[in-house]
C-alpha cells in the first residue's frame, strides 16, 4: 500500500515535471527533505494539478490509469477512484479509446518521445470539446519506462476561432478573386504583398508569381513610374488617392482604369501598406470617346461640325500668337445649291455634299482643319499658311469642285461650283469672331462677283 502511494507520488512528480514544462527535481527533493511528508507533497501536487486548466493523467504500461487531475476526470465525469486501474476502453467511447490505444502503443512499443493528436470529445456534461492530447513516456528515477503521461489542452475556442478565420479568409478570397476589379496590396517599396486573380491575370500570371515582386519587375519603366507616383502620394499624405490610368496588357491592348488607393496601417510593428482597387473602365472609356467624337463630327460628311471647328479655331489662333505664325481660313459656300435640291432632290443634294467634303479632305493637308459649318457651307482652317498658299489652295478647290462630275439619280449630269472667302491672320492677332467675319465678308464678295470664284 505504501509502495503504491510512493509510486503514485513518483508518477505525479514526473507528470508535473513533464506536463508543466519541467522544474528541477532538486526543488522537489528539498521539499521532501524538509518538514513535509511524502504523502503531504503528493496531496499538494494533486491540488496544484487540479487547478491547472489542462487535463493531466498518467497510465501504466498496460494503459491503465494511475492518476488523473480534476480536468481529466471532468471528461468522463468520474471520480479518481473510479478511474484508477481502468483502461480507456472502460471509460471512453470505443473510437476514442482505440485512438488512445494506438498512441500508447507508439510510446511503449516504438519508444516515441512525443505523440500529439487532436480529439473531438463529448464531455460528461454533453458539451462538444476539442482537445490537443500530448502523450509522452513516463520514466522512474532510474530512467526505466513505467508508463505514459498525457496532457490534454482544451483547444475548442482556438479551433472555433481558427475555423472562423478559415471561413472568413475563404469568403474574402472568393469575393476578391471573383470581383470585377484589380485588387492588390503594396508596401512603400512598391512590392506586392497581395494580388487577386483578376489583377494577376493582367500580367498573364498567377497571384503567387507576383507576390514579393515590385511593379518595376512586371511592367515597363514608364508605366511603373506613373503607378508608383500615386503610391508615393498615398504614403506621403496618409490619405486615399484616386486617378485614371492606362495599362498595356499582355496582348498589347491599352486598358483604362479608375484606381483608388487607400493607406492600410497594420499597426505599430508592421510594414505600412496601401490597398489598391483598380476598375477596368476600358469599355466605358471607349464608349465615352465614341460619344465625344460623335458630338464633334458632322454625321453626313464626317468632317468636324461647327462646334468643334470653332473650338479648333480658338486653339489655333492662340498657338499662332505664341509661335508668331500666320493662319489662313477658307469659308466655302456652294453656289445655287437650293436649285440642286429642287431639280434633283434632297438625296442627291446630300450626295453632292459628301463628294465636296471628300474633295476638301483630299486637297488639304493633314494638319488643316476641315469642317461643315452649316447646310452647304464648309470651312478650312490652315495653320502656318500665308496668303499666297491660302489663295492657291482656294483656287485648287474651286477648280476641282467645278470639274467634279456628279451623277443624278436620273442619270443627268450635274455640276456644282463653290464661292470661297479667304482670310489670313498674322501671328494670331485676331479673335475668332473677327477672323470669321473677315472670311465671311470675302465670301460675300465672291458671291457678288458672280460666284465660282474666291475673294480675300
Ligand atoms: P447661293 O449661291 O447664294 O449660296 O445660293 P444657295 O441656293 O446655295 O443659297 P441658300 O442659302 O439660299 O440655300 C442653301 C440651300 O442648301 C438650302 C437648302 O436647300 C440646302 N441645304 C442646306 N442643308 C442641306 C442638307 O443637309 N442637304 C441638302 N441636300 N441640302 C441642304
Ligand atoms: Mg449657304
Ligand atoms: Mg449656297
Amino acid at each position: 500500500m505504501l509502495a503504491l502511494s510512493i509510486n503514485r507520488i513518483n508518477a505525479t512528480f514526473a507528470s508535473v515535471r513533464q506536463a508543466l514544462g519541467g522544474f528541477e527535481m532538486t526543488s522537489i527533493n528539498c521539499f521532501v527533505e524538509g518538514t513535509q511528508s511524502a504523502a503531504a507533497l503528493a496531496g499538494h501536487l494533486s491540488e496544484v494539478l487540479d487547478t491547472v486548466e489542462v487535463a493531466v493523467y498518467t497510465k501504466d504500461l498496460s494503459g491503465r490509469y494511475t492518476w488523473a487531475n480534476r480536468m481529466a476526470l471532468a471528461v468522463t465525469g468520474s471520480a479518481l477512484e473510479d478511474v484508477i486501474g481502468k483502461t480507456d476502453f472502460q471509460l471512453l467511447p470505443p473510437d476514442l479509446a482505440k485512438r488512445f490505444g494506438e498512441v500508447d502503443l507508439q510510446i511503449v512499443a516504438q519508444q516515441t518521445e512525443r505523440v500529439c493528436i487532436e480529439n473531438h470529445v463529448v464531455m460528461a456534461d454533453g458539451t462538444h470539446r476539442v482537445f490537443e492530447n500530448i502523450t509522452k513516456p513516463l520514466r522512474d528515477a532510474s530512467g526505466q519506462l513505467i508508463g505514459m503521461v498525457g496532457t490534454a489542452a482544451d483547444i475548442t475556442v482556438r479551433k472555433r476561432l481558427e475555423e472562423e478565420l478559415r471561413r472568413q479568409r475563404l469568403l474574402l478570397n472568393t469575393i476578391l478573386d471573383h470581383v470585377d476589379a484589380h485588387i492588390y496590396m503594396r508596401d512603400a517599396e512598391h512590392r506586392f504583398h497581395y494580388v487577386n486573380r483578376t489583377s494577376a491575370a493582367l500580367f498573364g500570371k498567377m497571384p503567387d508569381d507576383i507576390i514579393g515582386k515590385c511593379d518595376s519587375e512586371l511592367m515597363d519603366a514608364e508605366t511603373a513610374e506613373r503607378i508608383q507616383s500615386l503610391d508615393r502620394e498615398v504614403f506621403r499624405t496618409g490619405e486615399a488617392q484616386c486617378a485614371q490610368d492606362t495599362f498595356v496588357n499582355e496582348d498589347g491592348r491599352t486598358r483604362y482604369f479608375w484606381t483608388v488607393k487607400v493607406p492600410f496601417d497594420q499597426g505599430t510593428n508592421l510594414t505600412p501598406m496601401l490597398i489598391g482597387i483598380s476598375t477596368d473602365i476600358t469599355e466605358l472609356h471607349e464608349a465615352h470617346e465614341k460619344m465625344r467624337i460623335l458630338s464633334l463630327t458632322d454625321p453626313l460628311t464626317s468632317l468636324r461640325n461647327r462646334r468643334d471647328f470653332d473650338e479648333q479655331m480658338g486653339r489655333e489662333l492662340s498657338r499662332a500668337r505664341r509661335l508668331h505664325t500666320p493662319t489662313a481660313l477658307l469659308l466655302i459656300d456652294l453656289d445655287h445649291f437650293k436649285s440642286v435640291n429642287d431639280r434633283f432632290g434632297h438625296l442627291v443634294g446630300d450626295q453632292v455634299l459628301v463628294k465636296v467634303a471628300e474633295l476638301i479632305h483630299f486637297l488639304t493637308r493633314r494638319e488643316d482643319i476641315a469642317g461643315r459649318l452649316g447646310g452647304e457651307e464648309f470651312g478650312v482652317l490652315m495653320p502656318g499658311v500665308d496668303r499666297a498658299s491660302a489663295i492657291s489652295t482656294a483656287e485648287r478647290l474651286r477648280i476641282a469642285a467645278a470639274e467634279a462630275q456628279h451623277v443624278s439619280l436620273e442619270g443627268e449630269p450635274l455640276r456644282v461650283t463653290m464661292s470661297i472667302g479667304v482670310a489670313v491672320c498674322q501671328a494670331g492677332n485676331m479673335t475668332s469672331r473677327e477672323f470669321f467675319s473677315q472670311a465671311d465678308r470675302a465670301l460675300y464678295q465672291a458671291k457678288d462677283a458672280g460666284r465660282n470664284c474666291f475673294k480675300d
